[in-house]
């Protein structure tokens, strides 16, 4: 009953003409593979390209980060108003590397949240914990607190299209994956503490990605686990070739 979602997370490559490249080669490919839902999340610059090239295709594009207002003196920053203007239809929300360098906090998350729903962009909200805190047994205390305080005050009936991204931060560029039961584990981990917070009903239709070093030949294994319901993908996505297979073989 929850569709997968395959998310390209581009980070800061691809300009503009690189990213048409990128999509001259990939709509081709995923046209007749039409049962999961695919977004990808180029930088700012190459967003309107990206958009303008997706339309007419099933393929959505989104932004990797936002600010919550809606319009002000803030220099260098992009509104859920302005995404939603050039007809983004996503938005990645406390990717760790914005928590790590720009400051992004667990209360930012939550304010970002309010703001894409109430602007009606799907919001894909990471999570995750570091190294040091899964060795030393605080992976779901990370986990709750980050998850408790970004649904803090969300309205159940407007978070229908919430999607949660589960990225262990010492997986994210690294080669190194979650094994299928430590994901499994921390998404079953992650759908209750949604329950608490929304009710099980919401939590249940929650679409719950994992990410952190997908690439195609370990998309089936973590996928096809129950509540991993698909990629949010870095590095292996800025290959056509190899974000489609992964798309295909997570599906
Ligand atoms: P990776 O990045 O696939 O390169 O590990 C994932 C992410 O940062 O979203």
């Amino acid at each position: 009953m929850r569709k997968k979602l395959f998310a390209a997370n581009w980070k800061m490559f691809k300009t503009p003409a690189e990213a048409t490249a990128f999509t001259e080669a990939f709509f081709p490919l995923v046209a007749g593979h039409k049962s999961a839902e695919i977004v990808l999340c180029p930088s700012m610059t190459s967003l309107g390209t990206v958009i303008a090239a997706a339309k007419g295709t099933h393929v959505h594009v989104g932004a990797q980060t936002m600010d919550y207002h809606d319009n002000g003196a803030y220099t260098g920053e992009t509104s859920p108003v302005m995404l939603k203007a050039i007809a983004a239809t996503h938005v990645i929300l406390g990717h760790s590397e914005r928590r790590q360098y720009f400051n992004e906090t667990d209360t930012t998350v939550n304010l970002k949240l309010k703001a894409a729903l109430a602007h009606g962009l799907v919001p894909i909200v990471c999570v995750g914990e570091h190294r040091e805190e899964r060795e030393s047994g605080k992976t779901n205390e990370v986990l709750e607190l980050q998850i408790r305080i970004a649904l803090e005050g969300i309205d159940r009936a407007a978070a229908k299209p919430l999607v949660i991204a589960y990225e262990p931060v010492w997986a994210i560029g690294t080669g190194l994956t979650a094994t299928p039961e430590m994901a499994a584990d921390a998404h079953k981990f992650i759908r209750a503490e949604v329950a608490k917070a929304l009710g099980s009903e919401l939590a249940a239709s929650t679409r719950i990605l994992y990410g952190g070093s997908v690439k195609p030949d370990n998309a089936a294994a973590l996928c096809a686990l129950e509540d991993i319901d698909g990629a949010l993908v870095g590095g292996a996505s800025l290959d056509p070739k190899s974000f489609n297979d992964i798309i295909q073989n997570g599906c």
